[in-house]
């Protein structure tokens, strides 16, 4: 990875009053422009950002494809939500929760307004007051200001603290990893299970080796390229469904009878109906990505072989369980982690992304150096 040496520390008294930020103007047009630094409102903290990574949500709402989402409702914009930092002000409430200035933080998406029904149960990534920020809601870097600038604002219900021994480059990735790790956790991957992944992107790496810490045996990865290297490296059994076929190739791995799990990353094209084709009977698919378009499933197998299929809206809770995880070395962040960019080169880093360019796997962007 390219490292870049980070500028010293701010204390709360040299918070400036302008920044640098990105800047969606349109779809697939951005630039890093100069505005003013927030404030920390009630139950919010004000971050000094050292990292964002770049993820494949990103991708498409910079290029404006969930526009009719609402992500973003408008422009200009600033994405941004897989993100490490430093808090430099607390605005009030905020310390009565153990929140500190000069606390490194893990930053994520998702802020539950707190009080409904999904909130309460815990699953504040399906708030029934989405959309609302007049309710407490936010869901930064999609509709709400993400974290792509040099000082990001944002409820503490959304930032995780993370111990000495984790680096900031490895508290970006939190975000990502705790998505896999509700996946599986949703799939109830139990010890001497079989979990296939499809996919050999960042996300499906960090998947198998969630699949491995809740126990599974056998782990497959099914992807393309030199990505599959890396997922042979973290110890997963590899298929470039490039050269043979997907579902069947996982089947010949399983005795031919499929995973017992299946995880899809990849959204695209037949993966998730793929994904029904390599599960066993009675097995459990989830689907990660978030598909631009319809796909067939195979319905009467799904019926027939009583398969469970569910979708996974992002981390909630999980974010606090992958911070040990990583700070001990049982999920390897660093190995998935190829990039790193100031913010005034988003430009190269997007593209660097988004073409896979040198290996690009998860790429860093930096706003406070350079
Ligand atoms: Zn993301
Ligand atoms: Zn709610």
């Amino acid at each position: 990875m390219t490292t870049v040496p980070a500028s010293p520390s701010v204390s709360a008294r040299q918070i400036p009053e302008s920044m640098d930020a990105l800047a969606l103007l349109g779809p697939d047009d951005f630039e890093v422009r100069e505005v003013g630094v927030p404030q920390a409102g009630a139950g919010v903290v004000l971050c000094r950002v050292h990292s964002v990574a770049v993820c494949g949500t990103d991708t498409e709402i910079i290029s404006g494809h969930f526009l009719e989402r609402g992500w973003p409702r408008g422009y200009p914009f600033t994405p941004g939500h897989e993100w490490s930092g430093e808090i430099v002000a607390l605005g009030d409430g905020a310390a009565g929760f153990g929140f500190a200035v000069g606390d490194r933080v893990a930053g994520t998406a998702h802020c539950g307004c707190g009080y409904c029904r999904m909130c309460a149960i815990g699953r504040y990534t399906l708030c029934e007051n989405y959309g609302h920020e007049e309710r407490g809601h936010r869901h930064y870097g999609h509709y709400s200001t993400g974290a792509l600038r040099q000082f990001h604002n944002t409820s503490i219900k959304s930032v995780f603290p993370i111990p000495d021994s984790m680096t900031l480059e490895q508290g970006a990735l939190v975000d990502a990893s705790s998505i896999a790790l509700h996946a599986v956790k949703r799939g109830k991957v139990v010890p001497g299970d079989t979990v296939a992944i499809i996919g050999s992107g960042a996300q499906g790496l960090l998947a198998a080796q969630c699949a491995r810490l809740m126990g599974a045996a056998q782990v497959i990865v099914v992807g393309r390229g030199a990505r599959l290297e890396t997922a042979a490296e973290l110890g997963a059994e590899v298929v470039d469904n490039t050269k043979v076929d997907g579902p069947q190739a996982v089947r010949d791995l399983t005795g031919g009878k499929g995973a017992h799990m299946t995880v899809d990353t990849a959204a695209r094209g037949s993966s998730p109906a793929d994904a029904v084709e390599m599960t066993r009977k009675g097995g459990r698919v989830a689907l990660i990505g978030v598909p631009l378009e319809g796909c067939e499933l195979p319905l009467s197998r799904i019926v027939l072989e009583e398969m469970d299929l569910f979708g996974v809206r992002a981390n909630p809770g999980t974010c606090a369980e992958v911070i040990p995880l990583i700070a001990a070395g049982e999920l390897d962040v660093d190995t998935v982690t190829t990039h790193a960019f100031p913010l005034r080169d988003f430009a190269r880093a997007y593209e660097t992304f988004t073409k896979r360019i040198d290996g690009a796997l998860k790429v860093l962007v930096q706003p406070n150096v350079g």
